[in-house]
């Protein structure tokens, strides 16, 4: 059977050498099973026809039928088009064709019922219907109802490979299937109903109905969705098994002695969750590598001090790591002056640290005078050196390469717990995906007291008015932040408007009574400190800066984050922004400043700031309107390389497929029943295949 799956393409009638080196190229196919997984990527229902009245109103593919009345070709090479004006009793509409011109023109027939399939695009006042499906009508099988659609590429098409030349060969080959060795177990073709393997090719080939392809489609999602997560959870039991970790027997004096006078406030129900998580790490004998979701605000800072206290307290070194200097110094400075009373030595690295004062940090740390070392990427270097080093927590992680992360691990001769933290939060199916071997803590909860953050979306022409609340609140002894774009590509562009912009701010907002701060990314560190000091210690109003200020800053009395050109922001990073403001006792606003023409997508994301507050549920709708690539980074979902399953639009089976992985290794730990076999065989194969991409730490 496997034979004939691995057939070379070439021998499939209709395809040929020449063919076969192109599906090859351009598709990797190389084999009769690699054109079997060649999914339609949807289906078109052929038993509608709509008019070309109509056709003006569809933002879809629509079926027409009526006569060709003049056919036209023009242009040479890339220049080269054909077009054909296409009439029904409502009206006309011009067909048009720049690829594949010398398969299609012999195919066009004045005075011949015809039979159109493609999506109306409007130019300018007029409409046309680029790259159709054209038929004669008396042709047209009355046993199509569900017709699948293939991708393709040009140099296919000019082949004759467009989607219908791909979905002939495809059927060529589904008429020849013989019965194909299952790839998932007979327990969960039962359990949960799916069609068996051969079947599934059929039907989401050449559908008999919707339903048998919407299961056709479910089975080979579950199934490329259940390998993953069994490969994630096996890889995840063999790091577990192979890594030794320290053991942090008790919490220690130092945890207790903190928790009982230390603690500036009482714990939130979720922190305390996630302590008592960690707390259960520590006692495994296992490395912890565990990722800590929250909230921007929710109150990791504390969370990682207490974490690192406890590896204090069990006489261990601890590390904090942040991905920019303003942040690690924050953090430097909250934490010195929580464990003033507290006998831990804390000191602080970064890249700007003297030489001097650096070689002597360096030996104080190998022989064990500092407890906590607090810092940026500077810490990485091989120079700096721990005497026992027990535990690292890394902010922000989303800023820290995989290198970086591995990097920390190799400071002791047993790697030290790590957990890793993250404000930007994860949808629940990319964590359960991309951090599969990642044990998940999230504080959903935030601290109380908190006022809601009230968003508002404005245009240029309410600018007075905005102003005119922005003198409102420094009235009041609130403080501003006036954020910019900048994206890499027209930094010069950026660059401009957030002087322009600061120009303006500043006539509007003049001196002696008003005072404005500016940072951005052309600034030495040392600037930028000086600035960003300035606004912390409340002598300037108004902080004018691009992104640069999106990590983690907390200045508890700015009130007011304004983002001009909002509609150039991601919406975690408009998230992001929104809040460095509502950090304390007074009312906060975020105000988002855009143009009058917005994209839909730009609407949507504009919307849901105003609508909603809650960081994992703009987390969801990222994903939907971005997709996993671009979330996730496309090389690491790039990596993934998922036929058919969509992360964003599948996350019911997600769920149902890391369930049931689980559920099978909870039963059959080494996956060695009988009535696993299949199981183990497939995936002993996917583990040899690829490298270990899912580790972060
Ligand atoms: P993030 O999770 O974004 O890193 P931080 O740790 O900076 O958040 O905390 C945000 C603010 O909330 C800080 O000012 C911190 O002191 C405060 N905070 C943290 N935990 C609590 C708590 N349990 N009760 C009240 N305030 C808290
Ligand atoms: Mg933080």
């Amino acid at each position: 059977m496997s034979t004939f799956l691995q057939t070379s393409i070439e021998f499939l009638k209709g395809v040929g050498p020449q063919r076969a080196e192109l599906l090859k190229s351009e598709l990797g196919i190389y084999t009769f099973e690699d054109l079997l997984n060649h999914f339609p990527f949807r289906y078109v229902d052929r038993s509608q026809y709509h008019t070309i009245a109509e056709s003006q109103y569809c933002d879809m593919a629509i079926q027409l039928k009526g006569y060709i009345i003049e056919i036209n070709e023009s242009g040479v090479g890339r220049k080269r088009k054909l077009t054909a004006k296409f009439q029904d009793q409502t009206g006309m509409i011009e067909l048009i064709w720049f690829q594949g011109i010398k398969w299609i023109l012999p195919t066009l027939k004045k005075g011949v019922e015809m039979q159109v399939y493609g999506k109306p695009k409007q130019y300018g006042p007029k409409w046309n219907m680029p790259h159709p499906e054209i038929i004669e009508f008396s042709k047209v099988k009355d046993d199509v109802g569900l017709q699948p659609v293939y991708s393709t590429t040009e140099k296919l098409t000019n082949s004759g490979l467009h989607s219908k030349g791909i979905e002939k060969l495809i059927k060529t080959l589904v008429d020849q299937l013989p019965t194909l060795n299952e790839s998932l177990s007979k327990q969960l073709l039962v359990k949960l109903n799916l069609l068996d393997r051969t079947t599934a090719y059929k039907q989401i080939h050449q559908p008999k109905t919707e339903e048998f392809a919407n299961r056709a489609r479910n089975r080979f999602k579950f199934e490329e969705l259940f390998y993953l997560q069994m490969e994630l959870l096996v890889r995840k039991q063999i790091s577990v098994q192979k890594t030794k970790g320290f053991i942090f027997e008790e919490v220690g004096e130092l945890f207790n002695d903190f928790y009982k006078r230390g603690l500036p406030f009482d714990l939130t129900g979720a922190q305390k969750r996630v302590i008592k998580e960690i707390r259960k790490d520590f006692l495994k004998g296992h490395h912890m590598n565990r990722l800590l979701q929250g909230d921007v605000g929710a109150g990791k800072t504390l969370v990682a001090l207490l974490t690192t206290l406890i590896g204090i307290g069990n006489n261990y070194q601890a590390a904090i790591i942040a991905p920019t200097e303003i942040l690690a110094i924050q953090h430097f400075e909250t934490i010195k002056e929580m464990l003033k009373d507290f006998p831990v030595e804390v000191a602080l690295l970064t890249g700007s640290t003297k030489t001097k004062d650096r070689r002597e940090l360096h030996e104080r740390l190998l022989n064990g005078d500092i407890h906590l070392l607090i810092g940026t990427h500077a810490l990485l270097e091989d120079s700096v050196q721990f005497n026992n080093l027990g535990i690292v927590v890394i902010d922000e992680q989303h800023r820290f390469g995989v290198a970086q992360r591995a990097k920390m691990r190799s400071k002791n001769t047993t790697p030290p717990h790590v957990l890793v933290m993250t404000a930007t939060p994860i949808p629940r199916t990319l964590a359960m995906t991309f951090y599969g071997d990642l044990d998940v803590s999230v504080i959903d909860e935030l601290p109380p007291g908190r006022k809601p953050i009230t968003t508002v979306h404005k245009k240029e022409q309410n600018r007075l008015t905005v102003f005119g609340f922005i003198r409102e609140e420094i009235e009041k002894g609130r403080q501003i932040y006036i954020v910019y774009p900048l994206i890499h590509e027209s930094e010069t562009l950026d660059f401009n408007n957030l002087m322009d912009g600061y120009e303006a701010i500043s006539r509007s907002f003049p001196l002696p009574k008003y005072k404005v701060s500016m940072v951005h990314g052309k600034m030495k560190p040392e600037e930028k400190d000086f600035e960003m000091q300035r606004f912390v210690n409340g002598e300037t109003q108004i902080m004018v800066a691009t992104t640069v200020i999106e990590v983690g800053v907390n200045v508890p009395n700015a009130s007011v984050m304004i983002i001009e050109s909002a509609e150039r922001f991601g919406l975690s990073q408009l998230h992001q922004l929104r809040g460095r403001v509502g950090r304390g006792a007074e009312k906060s606003y975020c105000i988002l400043m855009t143009g009058d023409k917005l994209s839909k997508e730009t609407k949507k994301r504009l919307d849901t700031m105003v609508r909603t507050n809650d960081g994992f549920e703009i987390a969801e709708v990222d994903l939907q309107l971005r997709g996993p690539g671009d979330i996730m980074g496309t090389q690491q979902s790039g990596e993934l390389n998922l036929r058919i399953a969509d992360l964003a639009k599948d996350s019911q089976t997600v769920v149902l497929a890391r369930d049931e992985a689980r559920a099978l290794l909870a039963d059959d730990p080494s996956v060695e029943k009988p009535e696993n076999f299949i199981i183990r065989e497939l995936l002993t194969k996917i583990l040899k295949a690829k490298p270990n991409w899912g580790r972060i730490a």
